[in-house]
């Protein structure tokens, strides 16, 4: 008899974790970190990400140091909460869910995550805290106020070196949602994303 099965893993518990920052500021490195060290620990994750991130890979959740790792590309929240419930049908239940870019699924993801967590899943979700004009990004502030437990993290400001906050968009349109990398977006602190961005505090990203 293995140690595993003299001590099983015990359920983990469900809760919601958010990772929340700007680009580069190490999002999906951390969720992937998480998820690592979650399988180390014998328990089922599943990882999932918005069909319409398609910078990478089209299938795997891929960080700006080229970490990746299998996930499933949903199409909103409620293909998201269908399968995991296949999942629990066929006796599968993870135990971890991870939702990187969870700011594109829509404010529905934020009942998803709450139902997942009292069923006993561990959510992890990492997405942008604020838009390329400073906005609350869709449904974080709701997730944030729902979550267990918050992180936030900085990029490094491409300009004066310091802690970023900001995803500047340096090249491209004022579409509200436009994906890309380094080419298009740029991590600022304050003082230098406030010299190009006139800031509107109060709004959030428009509802699609
Ligand atoms: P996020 O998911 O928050 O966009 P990633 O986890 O994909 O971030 O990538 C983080 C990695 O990006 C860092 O470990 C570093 O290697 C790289 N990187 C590139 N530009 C920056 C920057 N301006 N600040 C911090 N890290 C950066
Ligand atoms: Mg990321």
């Amino acid at each position: 008899m293995t140690a595993y099965e003299r001590h099983p893993p015990h359920p983990v518990g469900g809760t919601i974790e958010v990772i929340a920052g700007p680009m580069f500021s190490g999002k999906t490195e951390e969720l992937l970190r998480r998820l690592r060290r979650a399988s180390l620990a014998k328990q089922a994750v599943t990882l999932f990400k918005p069909e319409r991130d398609n910078r990478h890979d089209t299938t795997d959740v891929v960080s700006h140091d080229s970490r990746r790792q299998p996930a499933h590309a949903m199409a909103d929240a409620a293909a998201l909460e269908a399968m995991v419930n296949q999942l629990i049908a066929d006796h599968q239940m993870p135990d971890v869910i991870g939702i990187d870019e969870v700011q594109f699924f829509g404010e529905k993801i934020v009942d998803v995550c709450n139902r997942l967590a009292d069923c006993g899943i561990r959510v992890i979700a990492a997405g942008l805290d604020l838009d390329y004009l400073g906005r609350p990004f869709g449904c974080i502030p709701l997730l944030l106020a729902h979550a267990e437990y918050v992180t936030k993290l900085n990029a490094i400001c491409s300009i004066t070196g310091r802690p970023a906050h900001f995803s500047h968009r340096i090249e491209g349109g004022s579409e509200d949602v436009q994906i890309g990398g380094a080419e298009s977006y740029q991590a600022l602190s304050r003082e230098p994303y406030n010299e190009v961005v006139v800031r509107s505090h109060h709004r959030v990203t428009p509802a699609e």
